[in-house]
C-alpha cells in the first residue's frame, strides 16, 4: 500500500514545460532517489509535490486524503516534509531555536522533539549551539531534524549530501536509513550516485520534466550501464 500517490503532474515555467507527467508512488520506509541531469526537473518535482509552484495537471493523494486542493501551506501539516536545496538554517539561532521553528509548523509536542532528535542523536550535544558554527553535515542534519518535527510520512530530501566532505555524507546516509527504518517514506532527489546506491530501495531517472525509467536497486547494481545511459555516469 503506498503511503503517497502523485499522478500525471504538468507544470511550466512561462511557456517552458518544466514536468510532464511526473507520478511516483512511495511506501512508508522506502527510499526511492530520482536522479537525472542538472535541469532534468527534480527540485521541480519536489516543489510541485508541496504546492510552491502551481501545477496545471495532476493529483496526490496521502494515506488515502486527496491533497490536490490544498494550499502550499497545508501540505507540510498534512504530512509530507521537504528539506529543500541548501541549507536554510538561521545561522545566527541555535540548534534549539531552529528545531522551534520546526515545532511550529504544526501543533508539534516534546514528543515530536524527542523522535526529531532521536534520529539525529548528534544534535542533542549542540542544542545551544549557534547553527552557523556546526559543520556542514551537522548543518544538513538539523535542517533534516527541523523537517521531521512535524513527524511527516513522507519527507522530501533536495540534494542532501550536496557541498559536504565523504564523512559527512557518510552521517547523512546513516540518517536517511534511520528515518526509513522507522517507517518514513522517502523522496531523495541526489546528483552523486555513489551517494544514493547504499540507501535506495527504487531509482526513478528524469529527463526533460519526465520520468524515463524506474529500476529497482538490484537491477541498478547488476548493470551499472543504466546509470551511463540515463545520467552520464557510472
Ligand atoms: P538541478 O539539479 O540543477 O537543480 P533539477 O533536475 O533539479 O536540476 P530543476 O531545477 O527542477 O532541475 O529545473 C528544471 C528546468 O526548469 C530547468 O530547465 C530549469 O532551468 C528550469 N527552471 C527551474 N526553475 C525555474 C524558474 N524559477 N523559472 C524558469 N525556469 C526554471
Amino acid at each position: 500500500m503506498s503511503v503517497m500517490t502523485v499522478e500525471g503532474f504538468d507544470a511550466f515555467y512561462g511557456r517552458s514545460q518544466a514536468l510532464r507527467g511526473f507520478s511516483v508512488e512511495l511506501r512508508g520506509g522506502e527510499v526511492l532517489c530520482l536522479l537525472g541531469r542538472n535541469g532534468a526537473g527534480k527540485t521541480t518535482a519536489l516543489k510541485a509535490i508541496m504546492g510552491t509552484i502551481r501545477r496545471t495537471a495532476g493529483r496526490i493523494v496521502l494515506d488515502g486524503r486527496d491533497l490536490s486542493a490544498l494550499p502550499a501551506y497545508e501540505i507540510p501539516r498534512a504530512g509530507i516534509a521537504h528539506v529543500p536545496q541548501g541549507r536554510r538554517l538561521f545561522a545566527e539561532l541555535t540548534v534549539a531555536e531552529n528545531l522551534e521553528i520546526g515545532l511550529s509548523t504544526r501543533k508539534s509536542s516534546r514528543r515530536a522533539l524527542d523522535y526529531a532528535l532521536g534520529l539525529f542523536p548528534v544534535l542533542t550535544e549542540r542544542m545551544n549551539q549557534r547553527s552557523g558554527t556546526l559543520s556542514g553535515g551537522e548543518q544538513t542534519m538539523l535542517t533534516m531534524a527541523r523537517a521531521m518535527c512535524i513527524e511527516p510520512a513522507v519527507i522530501l530530501l533536495d540534494e542532501p549530501t550536496e557541498g559536504l566532505m565523504p564523512s559527512a555524507i557518510a552521517g547523512i546516509r546513516e540518517a536517511v536509513i534511520r528515518l526509513r527504518d522507522n517507517g518514513v517514506a522517502v523522496l531523495l532527489v541526489e546528483q552523486r550516485v555513489d551517494a544514493v546506491l547504499p540507501v535506495a530501495d527504487r531509482v526513478a531517472f528524469m529527463d526533460h520534466g519526465e520520468i524515463k525509467a524506474r529500476f529497482t536497486i538490484d537491477e541498478v547494481r547488476n548493470d551499472l550501464s543504466l546509470l551511463h545511459r540515463y545520467v552520464g555516469v557510472g
